[in-house]
C-alpha cells in the first residue's frame, strides 16, 4: 500500500558510507582513500584553470540562453567528444558510421548503452554481459536494471597483483559466439591494472574470432597516463580493427566536472545507414528517460575541445593531475621499499595506472587501517591515489607497514 510499509531498507552505498565515516572522524591525521575524485596536494577539490576560463567565457556570451538542447545533445559537443576518443582520423567518424549521444556523465552513458543493447542487440541466448572480476560496482546494478544479467570474466590475479591474461583470453574463447564484453578502456577501476598494447591486440583477435561485442567504458581518458591519445589507444585500435563496439565516455575526472554530469555514448556501426537507424532509436530511448541532456557542462567541454588554446591548456591541467598521482605512486613505493623495508613486493604500486591502486592487502588489514589508523579505504584493499599528498603519505606508508607486518 501507499504507506510503503513493505519497502525493505536498502543498505547505503559503501563508498558514500565510507566518506560519511571519514567526515565524522575528528582524528587530525585521518586519511580518506575511498572516494574516486581528484584532490590537490592540500586534499582540496581542484577546479581546473581551463574550466574557470571557459566558465568566464560562457558567462560573458550574450548569445546563450536556457532553451532545451536537442534530444541527443549539443552537436558541437558530441562531435568533438567523438573525435577525442576515437581520434580525429577515425574512419568510423569520417564515414558517418558513428552515433554520438550526450548522456548524464559516464553512468548515464553506461545506462543508455545497456538499455539500447537490451532492446536491440542480436541476442543469441539469454541477455548477459561479461564484466571483469572485479569491476566498478555500479556496473552490476546498471545492467540488472535493464534486464541484462552480469556475469564475470577472470581479470585480476591476486597472486601477481596483476592481470590474469590467460584467464581473460580463455573466457573470450569459451563464451558463446556474439557475447557482450565490458572492457575498461584505461585505468581499470578498481585494480589500476590494464592490458599492455600487445595484450590488447590478442584480445581484439579473440573478440573478432568469436564475433563478440566490445562495450567500452572510458571514465579516465588522459587522467591515467597524462596523455589523451595514449589512454584512448585501446579504443582506437579496436575501432581500426573493425570490432563491433560502443564507448561510454565521461568528463567527470579528466575535466574535474563531476557534478556537471558531462558524458557521451558513441555507438560505432557497420554502415552510415545502420548508424542513422541506431541514432533514431537512441533518441526515442533518451526522450523517455531525460527528454534532453543538460547544457552547461556540455558547453564548457565543447569550448575546451574546439578552441585550440583552451585545448592546449586543458592538456596541461590533465598533466598536472596525472603527474601528481604518478609522483604519489613513486613516493609510496620508495617509502615502503627503501625506507620502511615493508615485507613483500610493492612494484604493483608503480606499475598500476590511474586513480586507483589495488594494494593487495586483505579485508582484515583494511579494517585495521580504518579502525586503528583512521585511514579510510574499501574492504577490497583499493586506495584512491588522489587521497595521498606530500603531507599524509608518510603517515599512510607507516600505517600500511604496520598492518602488513
Ligand atoms: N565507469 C567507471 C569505471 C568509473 O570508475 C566511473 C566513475 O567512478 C564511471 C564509469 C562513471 O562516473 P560518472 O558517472 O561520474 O562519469
Amino acid at each position: 500500500t501507499a504507506s510503503w510499509s513493505s519497502v525493505p531498507l536498502a543498505p547505503p552505498d559503501s563508498i558514500f558510507k565510507l566518506s560519511a565515516a571519514y567526515k565524522a572522524d575528528d582524528y587530525p591525521q585521518k586519511v580518506n582513500l575511498g572516494v574516486g575524485a581528484y584532490r590537490d596536494d592540500n586534499n582540496k577539490p581542484w577546479v581546473l584553470p581551463v574550466v574557470k576560463k571557459a566558465t568566464g567565457l560562457l558567462l560573458n556570451d550574450p548569445s546563450l540562453d536556457h532553451e532545451y538542447l536537442p534530444i541527443t545533445g549539443l552537436p558541437e559537443f558530441t562531435s568533438a567528444a567523438a573525435k577525442l576518443i576515437l581520434g580525429a582520423e577515425s574512419a568510423a567518424i569520417r564515414e558517418g558510421r558513428t552515433v554520438s549521444v550526450q548522456t548524464i556523465s559516464g553512468t548515464g552513458a553506461n545506462h543508455l548503452g545497456a538499455l539500447f543493447l537490451s532492446r536491440f542487440y542480436n541476442w543469441n541466448g539469454p541477455k548477459q554481459i561479461y564484466l571483469s572480476d572485479p569491476t566498478w560496482a555500479n556496473h552490476y546494478a546498471i545492467f540488472k536494471n535493464v534486464g541484462i544479467e552480469p556475469i564475470n570474466y577472470p581479470y585480476y590475479d591476486a597472486k601477481t597483483i596483476g592481470l590474469n591474461f590467460n584467464g581473460f583470453l580463455s573466457s573470450l574463447d569459451s563464451a558463446p559466439e556474439g557475447s557482450v564484453f565490458l572492457l575498461h578502456a584505461c585505468a581499470h577501476n578498481p585494480t589500476g591494472v590494464d592490458p599492455t598494447s600487445e595484450q590488447w591486440e590478442k584480445l581484439a583477435d579473440a573478440i573478432m574470432k568469436r564475433n563478440h561485442f566490445a562495450f567500452f567504458d572510458c571514465a579516465y581518458q588522459g587522467f591515467a597516463s597524462g596523455d589523451l591519445d595514449r589512454d584512448a589507444s585501446a579504443v582506437r585500435y579496436f575501432e581500426q580493427r573493425g570490432v563491433p563496439m560502443l564507448v561510454c565516455q565521461s568528463f567527470a575526472k579528466n575535466a574535474g566536472l563531476y557534478g556537471e554530469r558531462v558524458g557521451c555514448l558513441h555507438v560505432v556501426g557497420a554502415t552510415k545507414d545502420a548508424a542513422d537507424r541506431v541514432k533514431s532509436q537512441l533518441s526515442v530511448l533518451q526522450r523517455s528517460e531525460i527528454s534532453n541532456p543538460p547544457s552547461h557542462g556540455a558547453r564548457l567541454v565543447s569550448l575546451i575541445l574546439t578552441d585550440a588554446s583552451l585545448f592546449e591548456e586543458w592538456k596541461r591541467d590533465i598533466q598536472t593531475m596525472a603527474q601528481r598521482i604518478i609522483s604519489m605512486r613513486k613516493e609510496l613505493h620508495r617509502l615502503l621499499t627503501e625506507e620502511l623495508h615493508t615485507p613483500g613486493n610493492w612494484d604493483h604500486i608503480v606499475n598500476q595506472i590511474g586513480m586507483f591502486s589495488f594494494t593487495g592487502i586483505n579485508p582484515a588489514q583494511c579494517e585495521e587501517l580504518v579502525k586503528g589508523a583512521h585511514v579510510y579505504l574499501t574492504g577490497n584493499g583499493r586506495i584512491s591515489m588522489a587521497g595521498l599528498n606530500t603531507h599524509n603519505i608518510r603517515y599512510f606508508a607507516e600505517s600500511l607497514d604496520k598492518v602488513v607486518r
